[in-house]
């Protein structure tokens, strides 16, 4: 409006009449007006419905902004054993998925993850929720997949051995993924809690040889979760030469604090998390590391993060070459002959496949070729109605196989590869496991263990211990980005994750990302919009023009006074985080 058109008046004598009430205008029920009304929803924020291993992150961050830092790991790990771990070597897609992400840049909920975990309560107890069901559970595997499994049916009263064929459990976590990244006593440290749970873990029992799968019977369920960890073959000439290792033999042998002498150049083979952490590892050895991959560096299967530290680590890449031979003297690898390769259309993966470059080889000298072009599950002690595709086990929803009472999870059936899934999908099998060792219709208690519309499982939902902040959602519905009203945020910079400098990374296995500080964690969980939850912010309570909003006396939140509320519409709209629908009368 332009300002001609605003009347302003010298006194009260100016001012023309209005009819004022003197007397209660109570009796006049203007909600009887209303065709619409307003309801406070707790909806689905993206974070969490983005997260694999199905972490509460709305709730956790927001008890890091209270300052709440001891409950919000509890919060964590009512749904994760895994915080610490997740919180150092997670991909986090919930930050993808973060809304903020489109306003500024999404809040630092990995970092966030491990401020928590490192933030632990000193004495803190891992409660069982059930007491002991005289049911047993056998579990093949002690990775993220086996152990989240085991802490959750542990939890829920169930008796759980697992069978770790190697030294120690962790799987992949404590024999691939290399220190630098995940200290390994901060893995101790969750396995520990497990363990306390009275989960019993047999290592060096490897089922299909020190055990037969006829010795699993006197378990009530069993469940798979034996990864993938046979190195797949190059197919070229002298692959078996000495000098050739595979990726996760290297790693492991470093885990084992016996590492492979790699002499002074060692070329690795493959573009995945092993080949870029062979790689890593060869450097911190003394040796110099080279990348051959077939692809573009675009194509590369590991997480760019780890790409970029790699090259600054001084890794060397040399794209777009395929491997033709490993050339040998006196039966030792020499060196490898490599040919140019193109990208030509796309492959059933959605990745341009690598087409040979004719009259193109070149010889890449090598004292170590290590071969890191992807792992496959070893499953020769299954029975035969567990069925594979592709090389892995076939499970429907929550990890159900076709064998009664048989349930298989991570990387041994998922086609996605990384901790988080693995974790996520080892709490489904728990709550799959429990349904059917309660004689419990599984798929029907799975549509209300979701987050989300297509979202991960949630114990708390599984045990109806949510709180009004809690997965224990009313609403399936996730909250788009357009419906965060932004007129009530500003923007703000993004904490920064510390790294060790380079030159302190050399020949040693020292962590590279460092914890965030106990500010930069307050700065950012206050960057959290709480998508689709009520923090009590009072918008609704300011903006209502009929009084018709007031703090409930006894609970969490607010009661409308549905007598007087004419179905405006004003506080939905003024909600900054899509807190409120508007709804028919019913
Ligand atoms: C080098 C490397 C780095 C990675 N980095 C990351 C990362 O940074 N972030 C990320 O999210 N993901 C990463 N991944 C992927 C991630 O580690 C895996 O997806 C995850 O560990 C899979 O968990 P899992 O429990 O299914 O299997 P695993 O972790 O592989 O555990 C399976 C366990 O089963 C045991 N086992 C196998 N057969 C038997 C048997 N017959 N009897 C008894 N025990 C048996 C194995 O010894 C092993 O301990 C990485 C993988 C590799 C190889
Ligand atoms: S586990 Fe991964 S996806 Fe889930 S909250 Fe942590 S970082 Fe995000
Ligand atoms: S702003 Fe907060 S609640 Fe919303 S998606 Fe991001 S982390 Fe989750």
């Amino acid at each position: 409006m332009s300002n001609e058109h605003i009347v302003k008046y010298k006194n009260l004598s100016e001012m023309p009449e209005v009819v004022i009430s003197s007397s209660t205008m109570l009796w006049n029920h203007t909600g009887s007006w209303r065709y619409i009304r307003p309801r406070y929803v707790n909806k689905v924020p993206p974070c969490n419905q983005g997260c694999p291993a199905g972490n509460d992150i709305e709730n956790f961050v927001g008890l890091i902004q209270q300052g709440k830092t001891e409950e919000a790991f509890m919060v964590l790990k009512e749904e994760n054993p895994f915080p610490r771990t997740c919180g150092r070597v997670c991909y986090h897609p919930c930050e993808t998925a973060c809304n903020r992400a489109r306003f500024d840049r999404s809040v630092a909920i990995n970092a966030l993850e491990r401020f928590a975990g490192d933030h632990a309560p000193k004495n803190y107890t891992i409660k069982k929720q059930r007491p002991d069901s005289g049911k047993r559970v056998a579990i093949i595997g002690s990775g993220p997949c086996g152990l989240a499994a085991a802490y959750h049916l542990s939890r829920l009263g169930h008796s759980v051995t697992v069978y770790e064929k190697l030294d120690r459990p962790g799987g992949l976590l404590r024999y691939g993924i290399p220190e630098y990244r995940l200290p390994k006593d901060v893995l101790d440290s969750e396995i520990n809690d497990i363990i306390k749970l009275g989960v019993d873990i047999q290592c060096r029992k490897e089922v299909g040889k020190d055990i037969g799968w006829q010795g699993l019977k006197e378990f009530d369920a069993v469940l798979i979760a034996t990864g993938v960890h046979k190195n797949k073959k190059l197919g070229i000439e002298n692959e078996t030469a000495l000098g050739v290792v595979a990726g996760l033999e290297l790693l492991k042998s470093i885990a084992q604090k016996m590492p492979l002498d790699l002499g002074p150049k060692t070329v690795v083979i493959g573009g995945g998390n092993t080949a870029i952490d062979a790689a890593r590892c060869a450097l911190r050895l003394g040796s110099e590391a080279t990348i051959l991959y077939h692809r573009s560096r675009a194509e590369m299967p590991a997480f760019v993060d780890e790409l970029d530290e790699a090259e600054k680590e001084g890794v060397v890449f040399n794209i777009l070459s395929q491997p033709v031979r490993v050339i040998t003297e006196n039966g030792r690898a020499t060196g490898i002959e490599m040919r140019k390769t193109r990208l030509g259309d796309p492959d059933e993966s959605g990745r341009r496949r690598p087409e040979p470059v004719p009259d193109s080889e070149f010889v890449v000298p090598a004292s170590t070729i290590v071969t890191a072009i992807g792992e496959s599950p070893d499953l020769a002690f299954l029975p035969p109605d567990v069925l594979l595709k592709w090389g892995k086990i076939i499970i429907e929803k929550f990890g159900l196989t076709k064998h009664p009472g048989v349930f298989a999870g991570g990387d041994v059936a998922l086609a996605e590869q990384n901790v988080a899934v693995a974790i996520g999908s080892g709490k489904a099998a728990s709550m799959a496991i429990d349904a059917y060792l309660n004689g419990a219709d599984i798929n029907s208690a799975a549509e209300r263990l979701v987050i989300g519309n297509h979202g991960q499982a949630s114990m708390s939902a599984y045990l109806k211990t949510g709180n009004a902040h809690s997965n224990n959602r009313s609403s399936k519905m996730v909250v788009p980005f357009e419906d965060i009203n932004l007129n009530h945020f500003e923007k703000f910079e993004r904490s920064k994750i510390p790294k060790l400098k380079l030159a302190d990374r050399k020949q040693n296995f020292n962590e590279v990302h460092r914890g965030i500080t106990k500010s930069a964690a307050l700065l950012d969980a206050n960057r959290c919009f709480h998508c689709g939850v009520c923090t009590m912010c009072d918008n609704c309570f300011v903006f209502c023009p009929d009084i018709s909003i007031t703090h409930s006396p006894n609970k969490w939140g607010y009661d409308i006074n549905y007598d007087f509320c004419k179905g405006c519409g004003i506080c939905v709209k003024e909600c900054p985080r899509s807190a409120m629908i508007m709804e028919d009368e019913k």
